[in-house]
């Protein structure tokens, strides 16, 4: 079997599309704020990006770019002040933050309402139970991926690779929500490749280059690779052993252009998601 291709870049394009029709369609324009700490060479690009997508889908877009050596306080205040900003629909803070500052505080600051990239606590909280809330990007976008390839997910036995809490942990989450029997399996996991082999949808979230081998994909999987690792070389490859995987999934994402595009339209999409549901 040689798998389909999912192309996350085609399923963002047309996300993005649908949300500048429901912006026109407002009386107001959804804003978002995105505050950068520091000059990350990581998230340089991956901003702009969230800039010029925003900007398109007709959003009010910002990025406020602060020193490296803001004190905690000062990053707070800010947080405060566009948490009372009624312009202000979505706030995100990226990360990673410099040292100075404990991440967990200030995304705890941030207004769950605004809280776009669904980190907060009680959007956690939320998804956990089955509340309606603000859902991280990344898996987000995942589950519009699983959909556009048409992959069923109710009872079907779903593994994610990686536990993290803004990937694996969200990603499980919203599977079981839509009633697949998940597994989540991690470094102190015994025999990932035979966890792996049981999947029918296999979400791969590690950080760790083609760490999984073709022979760890059952026949006719579908196969989501959320990683993006850079190599020495400069090549930029998934987490999944793409080609391998492709004689054996029955579909299965690229990267790049599998799940990275889609982290960036779900972000809009919870921008005006948030803007929606605060403005009613
Ligand atoms: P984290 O480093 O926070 O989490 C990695 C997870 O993988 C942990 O749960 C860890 O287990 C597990 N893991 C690491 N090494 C192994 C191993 N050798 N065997 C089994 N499990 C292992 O990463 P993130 O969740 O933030 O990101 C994962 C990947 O996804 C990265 O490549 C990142 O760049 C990419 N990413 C891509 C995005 C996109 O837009 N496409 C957005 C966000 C992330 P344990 O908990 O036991 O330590």
């Amino acid at each position: 079997m040689t798998a389909s291709i999912i192309d996350g870049k085609a399923v963002a394009a047309a996300l993005r599309a649908r949300l500048a029709e429901r912006v026109k369609a407002l009386p107001y324009t959804p804003g978002l704020r995105v505050v950068r700490v520091g000059e990350d060479p990581a998230s340089g690009v991956y901003v702009r990006n969230k800039d010029r997508a925003a900007r398109e889908a007709g959003l009010d877009s910002a990025t406020l770019q602060l020193p490296e050596e803001t004190p905690e306080a000062e990053l707070l205040a800010l947080v405060r002040r566009l948490n009372e900003d009624p312009a202000v629909d979505g706030i995100l803070v990226q990360l990673p933050l410099p040292r100075q500052i404990d991440a967990a505080k200030v995304l705890a600051a941030i207004d769950p309402a605004k809280d776009v990239d669904g980190f907060h606590a009680m959007n956690a909280g939320k998804l956990a139970t089955g509340q309606p809330g603000l859902v991280p990007c990344t898996p987000k976008g995942v589950m519009h991926l699983l959909a556009a390839a048409g992959t069923a997910i109710a009872g079907a036995r779903a593994v994610v690779l990686g536990r993290s809490n803004i990937v694996g942990k969200p990603m499980a989450a919203l599977l079981l929500a839509a009633d697949a029997t998940v597994t989540v399996v991690h470094s102190r996991t015994r025999d990932l490749a035979s966890e792996c082999r049981r999947a029918e949808i296999l979400v791969a979230a590690v950080g760790r280059p083609e760490m999984v081998k073709g022979d760890w994909i059952a026949e006719g999987a579908t196969v989501i690779d959320v990683g993006i690792n850079r190599l020495a070389n400069g090549g930029l490859v998934g987490d999944v052993d793409f080609a391998a995987a492709r004689e054996r999934a029955a579909a299965i994402t690229p990267v790049p252009g599998g799940v990275g595009p889609m982290t960036i339209a779900c972000l809009l999409e919870n921008t005006v998601d948030a803007a929606v549901a605060r403005r009613k």
